[in-house]
C-alpha cells in the first residue's frame, strides 16, 4: 500500500517552464539569471497559492545547481535534488508567521555570516515575511545594508504593503498575479488525465473559480472532491464539497428570475436556506450564471462552470436575452453582491437582491422605452402588471397601448434626458414619469421633452397621455387619507425601503 501524496505536492513544478500563469515572473528571473545579475534580496508578492514558494525553490536551485547559476537548473545534481526535497543545508526555509521574533533574526544574522556549507549561496526563504516584527525587520535591514556576498534572501508575502519602505527599496520586487481561470482549468484537466481520473469540464471550471486564481487551493480542493466522489469528479460533487447549491437549484432560481416570478424566486432562496446552505453561495452562483450567459451570448463555445448537459438551455437563454440586457442584469446582480456581502443577515439581503433581479422584465421595458430601443419580448408577464404589451392578447388600457406605441415611435425624444427619472408608471390612460427631487434644470429639460413627446403622440393619433410627476403622485382626497394610513404602516415602510420601491396606488377593498 502506497501513501497518498497530495496533488499540489505531487505536481509542484520542478522547472520554470512548468510554472502556470507567471510569464512575467519567469522572464524576469530568467533574464537576471542568464546575465548573472543576482540580487541579495527578492520580494515575491501575490495571492496565496500562485507559486511564490515554488518559484523561491526554483530560484534556489537555479543559484546552487552544479551547472549554475543558470536559468535552467539540471534537476539532477545533488544540490538540485536536495532543494527539491527540502533537505539542503544551504537553503533554509522559515515561516515568519511562526518564527517572527527578534531571536530568529539574530540567529539568522549569525547563520548568514557563516559561509555556505557546500553550495554557492546560502538562500533564506522567508514565507509570510510581512509578519516579521518591527525589530525583526530592523535586524533584517542591517543584513541587507551590507549583505555578505554569498547570501540571498527570498521574502514571500501576500501583503506587500506591510513592508517598511527601507526593506522594499533593497529588494528586487517580483509581483505574482492570480492565475487566470482558464490556465488553472487546463492544468487541472491535464493532471486528471495523467492521474487517470475523470474530471468533467464543468467541474474543472467550478474548482478553478471557487479558488480564485490559486492553483494550490485548486489542487487541494480537487483532492477533497476526488476523495468524496469516489469516481468521476463532476459539477455536483464539487458543489457538494464546496457547499454550493446543486446546479438544479441554481437553474430553478434562474427560471424564476427569467420569468419574473418573484414568489418562485424567493421560494428557492428559502428552501436553500432551510437545507442549511448559505443563501449567499446561491446568489454567487446566480452571478456566475449571468456571467456565463453573457459569455455564451457572445461565444457559444466558451467554457462555463455548469454541466455540459444544460449547455443548450443556457445558450438558448443567452441568445434570447442578448448581450445588452445581460450586461444590465449582471450589473444589477453585482450591485446585489455588495448588499449581500455587507449584510448582517445574508438571507434577507439575498432575498432582496433576488427580488430586485426578478423584477428585471419591468426594468427592461422601461429601459427600452427610455432608450428608444425596441424592447425584447419575454415569454412571461411582468409581475404586478398585466401582460398587455406583450405579444398575443391586445393592449388592455390606453396607457399600455401608449407604452407599446412609444416603443416604436416617439421614445427617442426622451432618450438622454430621462436618465434621472426615478420610475415610470402607468396610471389609467396616462404614462407617468416620476421625477420628484430632481434639480430644477433637469425638471425643465424633462418638461420640454415630455411636451414634445405628448405633441408627437397626439399627432400620431396615439391614445393616452404622457405626464411628468414632479411632486409625487397626484391623488384624490379620499385616497390621500387611505394613503397616509398605509404609509404610516411600519411593515409597508420596511418593504418599500428594502426594495427601493414607492407606493404606486392605494385602493380600499370592497
Ligand atoms: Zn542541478
Amino acid at each position: 500500500m502506497t501513501s497518498y501524496q497530495v496533488l499540489a505536492r505531487r505536481w509542484r513544478p520542478q522547472t520554470f517552464e512548468d510554472l502556470v500563469g507567471q510569464e512575467v515572473v519567469v522572464r524576469t528571473l530568467h533574464n537576471a539569471l542568464a546575465s548573472r545579475q543576482i540580487a541579495h534580496a527578492y520580494l515575491f508578492s501575490g495571492l496565496r497559492g500562485v507559486g511564490k514558494t515554488t518559484v523561491a525553490r526554483l530560484l534556489a536551485k537555479a543559484l546552487n545547481c552544479d551547472k549554475g547559476p543558470t536559468p535552467e537548473p539540471c534537476g539532477e545534481c545533488v544540490p538540485c535534488q536536495e532543494i527539491a526535497l527540502g533537505s539542503s543545508l544551504d537553503v533554509l526555509e522559515m515561516d515568519a508567521a511562526s518564527n517572527r521574533g527578534i531571536d530568529d533574526v539574530r540567529e539568522l544574522r549569525e547563520v548568514a555570516r557563516v559561509l555556505p556549507v557546500r553550495d554557492r549561496y546560502r538562500v533564506f526563504i522567508v514565507d509570510e515575511a510581512h509578519q516579521l516584527t518591527k525589530d525583526a525587520f530592523g535586524a533584517l535591514l542591517k543584513i541587507l545594508e551590507e549583505p555578505p556576498a554569498h547570501v540571498v534572501f527570498i521574502l514571500a508575502s501576500t501583503e506587500k504593503d506591510k513592508f517598511p519602505a527601507t526593506i522594499l527599496s533593497r529588494c528586487l520586487q517580483v509581483d505574482f498575479r492570480p492565475i487566470p481561470v482558464e490556465l488553472v482549468v487546463a492544468r487541472l484537466t491535464r493532471i486528471a488525465e495523467k492521474e487517470s481520473f475523470e474530471l468533467t469540464p464543468g467541474a474543472a471550471q467550478l474548482v478553478a473559480r471557487a479558488t480564485e486564481g490559486s492553483l494550490r487551493d485548486a489542487l487541494s480542493l480537487l483532492d477533497r472532491v476526488r476523495a468524496f466522489a469516489e469516481g468521476a469528479v463532476d459539477e455536483n460533487a464539487v458543489a457538494e464539497v464546496v457547499g454550493l447549491p446543486p446546479f438544479e437549484t441554481v437553474l430553478a432560481l434562474w427560471r424564476a428570475l427569467e420569468g419574473g416570478d418573484v414568489a418562485a424566486a424567493l421560494r428557492v432562496v428559502r428552501t436553500e436556506e432551510q437545507a442549511g446552505r448559505e443563501p449567499a453561495a446561491l446568489y454567487e452562483q446566480v452571478v456566475q450564471l449571468l456571467h456565463a450567459l453573457l459569455l455564451l451570448a457572445n461565444d457559444p463555445e466558451v467554457p462555463v462552470p455548469f454541466p455540459a448537459s444544460h449547455r443548450g438551455t443556457l445558450r438558448a437563454s443567452a441568445t434570447k436575452l442578448g448581450s445588452p440586457l445581460l450586461v444590465r442584469l449582471l450589473a444589477l446582480a453585482l450591485e446585489g453582491k455588495g448588499l449581500v456581502a455587507s449584510a448582517e443577515r445574508p438571507g434577507v439581503a439575498v432575498a432582496v437582491a433576488v427580488g430586485r433581479l426578478t423584477l428585471w422584465p419591468r426594468l427592461q421595458r422601461v429601459e427600452a422605452l427610455l432608450g428608444g430601443e425596441p424592447a425584447p419580448r419575454t415569454s412571461s408577464p411582468t409581475p404586478g402588471e398585466t401582460p398587455a404589451t406583450e405579444t398575443g392578447s391586445g393592449p388592455a388600457s390606453a396607457g399600455e397601448r401608449l407604452v407599446a406605441a412609444l416603443e416604436s415611435s416617439g421614445a427617442h425624444l426622451l432618450a438622454g434626458r430621462v436618465g434621472s427619472v426615478r420610475e415610470v408608471s402607468i396610471v389609467g390612460d396616462t404614462l407617468v414619469l416620476h421625477c420628484s427631487g430632481l434639480p430644477a434644470a433637469a425638471k425643465k429639460s424633462l418638461r420640454e421633452a415630455v411636451e414634445q413627446l405628448a405633441a408627437a403622440a397626439r399627432e400620431a393619433g396615439l391614445p393616452g397621455e404622457v405626464r411628468l410627476d414632479e411632486d409625487g403622485p397626484a391623488v384624490g382626497k379620499q385616497e390621500q387619507g387611505l394613503r397616509a394610513r398605509v404609509e404610516a404602516d411600519e411593515g409597508v415602510r420596511r418593504v418599500l425601503e428594502v426594495f427601493g420601491g414607492r407606493l404606486e396606488s392605494v385602493e380600499e377593498k370592497p
